[in-house]
């Protein structure tokens, strides 16, 4: 008898993955240039050439048997040095390189952590909307998913909702800033509010509970200030990864790096060290981590992502859509014009229009549109965005 949990899963594509699917084969069909495809978060801003070079550079110079060879488990220890100095320059903060992890991107360093932490029957809070594949990790940690609405109106934490979610059950909170799907960013204040209700709840019940800090998106920004978690909560640890800031999703390279400040940090990081050996996240791809090392300083041109982010926001507005301006990442949140987003969805079919309902990311009534395209492809879709919302007004 096989797993039917995972028979299930792996029939059920994300809704995500399968509006991008049909995006393909709606391109095959009439040609790529007529479909609008915003499904996915694949960045659309090249790798930066640095990257590139430094890339060609490791492959020319390295011994094969070293570049291709393992490193060890948690991963190089160059790499691990110079991501805890990066961190000390950028955010004043003592990393520990010993506390460092080296994964296969944030999705890895998410479960990693998860089954680091998670104990039968223990909850993790999400604050919705999130990132859909949080719930499946979790359970599969063997935690019980509890959801904990943002404030509708600019997706700021609530920390109202989010206190009457804390349990003596509760090991993690995840927090995702900038957000997917929403682009909130969750300013100094809320995150200073957030650790001194999560210190509140700690004494409260005696326990432990940590911030997961899930940060791919933390270069991405248009002018906001993203506060380093770890400076404000010692029980933080960060997810990172280098799929959107350098342009990499493809080849899967991220970190977690374990808070020095925390009690028990070696015993936590242990725990990670043993989950990734359960899960078999062990050795990422050692010419992403000789990469990385060469490249930890290396930014994102964000120029291409804000002008898409502008020149969308500013045509749904006028096209009289309702939308909250993101500060970061690369996705806008839009209420969608009737109370279904399925049924908005499967109209904008009509014009080529491919967006997701957020009801998988925990938010109905509104749809997640994806501007990490060409900036042709925005433009070239403006008339069929105005068309759809012209329906409503009918
Ligand atoms: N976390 C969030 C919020 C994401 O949006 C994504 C990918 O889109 C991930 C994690 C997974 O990223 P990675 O490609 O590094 O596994």
């Amino acid at each position: 008898m096989i797993n039917e949990a995972m028979v299930k899963l792996g029939k059920k594509r994300s809704v995500i993955r399968e509006i991008f699917e049909y995006a393909n084969k709606r391109k095959a069909e009439i040609g790529a240039e007529k479909v609008f495809d915003f499904s996915i978060g694949n960045p659309s801003v090249p790798t930066p050439q640095a990257v590139t070079a430094a890339m060609e550079r490791i492959i020319k110079e390295t011994d094969p048997v070293k570049l291709h060879g393992y490193t060890s488990a948690q991963g190089a220890e160059g790499v691990r040095r110079a991501i805890a100095e990066n961190i000390k320059k950028r955010f004043d903060f003592e990393a520990d390189p010993d506390l460092i992890y080296m994964t296969c991107g944030a999705a890895a360093s998410l479960t990693v952590l998860l089954n680091a932490l998670i104990n039968r029957g223990d909850e993790v809070v999400i604050p919705s909307p999130y990132f859909p594949e949080y719930r499946v990790f979790a359970q599969k940690a063997g935690a019980d998913v509890v959801e904990a609405p943002c404030r509708e109106g600019d997706f700021q934490l609530d920390l109202s909702v989010l206190e009457k979610a804390l349990t003596a059950r509760t090991r993690a909170v995840i927090i995702n800033s900038p957000n997917n799907p929403t682009g909130a960013v969750f300013s100094e204040e809320t995150i200073m509010a957030l650790a001194r209700l999560l210190y509140k709840k700690q004494e409260e019940y005696g326990a432990d509970i940590y911030i997961i800090a899930d940060e791919p998106y933390r270069e991405l920004t248009y002018g906001a200030f993203v506060p380093y978690i770890p400076k404000y909560y010692d029980n933080t640890l960060v997810c990172y990864s280098y799929s959107k800031s350098l342009s990499l999703p493809g080849e899967r390279i991220g970190y977690i790096s374990v808070s020095p400040r925390i009690r028990s940090a070696g015993e936590l990081y242990a725990a990670v060290c043993g989950a990734g050996r359960v899960l078999g996240f062990v050795c990422a791809p050692s010419l992403m981590q000789y990469t990385v090392e060469k490249c930890v300083s290396v930014t994102p041109d964000v120029g291409i992502y804000k002008r898409n982010r502008d020149l969308l926001l500013n045509a749904l507005t006028e096209y009289g859509c309702t939308v909250v301006p993101p500060d970061g990442a690369f996705y806008l949140f839009v209420k969608s014009p009737e109370p279904d987003a399925y049924a908005f969805c499967e109209r904008a079919k009509k014009y080529e229009l491919l967006f997701v309902p957020g009801d998988d990311f925990g938010q109905k009534g509104y749809v997640r549109i994806s501007y990490c395209v060409e900036t042709g492809q925005i433009e070239r879709s403006l008339p069929a965005f105005n068309a759809l919302m012209n329906e409503y007004k009918k």
